[in-house]
């Protein structure tokens, strides 16, 4: 069964790779993750109480990426790349 919209999609806005996804077991929420991997010191600037940190794990090329969720238990030395929420630096467009 296919799943649309799922992986691998373009901001409409300003076209920057991005990737939804439903995260979360007890509270299933959206997140629109950039893809674009962050270093320790960006994740750091980028850090606020209302904006998430993402580890985005993908298995293989070949398999989707999956968010998980990076709380206090989370490694330090994680391998995986780490993005955060997109969010769109391009003015919103009246199309509507
Ligand atoms: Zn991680
Ligand atoms: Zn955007």
């Amino acid at each position: 069964m296919a799943r649309p919209g799922s992986n691998d999609t373009r901001c409409p806005r300003c076209r920057a790779p991005i990737l939804r996804q439903l995260v979360g077991t007890v509270a299933a929420l959206t997140v629109t993750a950039d893809l674009t991997p962050l270093t320790p010191s960006e994740q750091a600037t980028v850090r606020e109480p209302n904006r998430l940190i993402w580890c985005l794990r993908q298995a293989s090329p070949y398999t989707p990426a999956r968010l998980a969720w990076t709380g206090p238990g989370h490694p330090a030395g994680c391998p995986h790349p780490h993005v955060t929420e997109h969010r769109c630096t391009t003015e919103p467009t009246t199309l509507f």
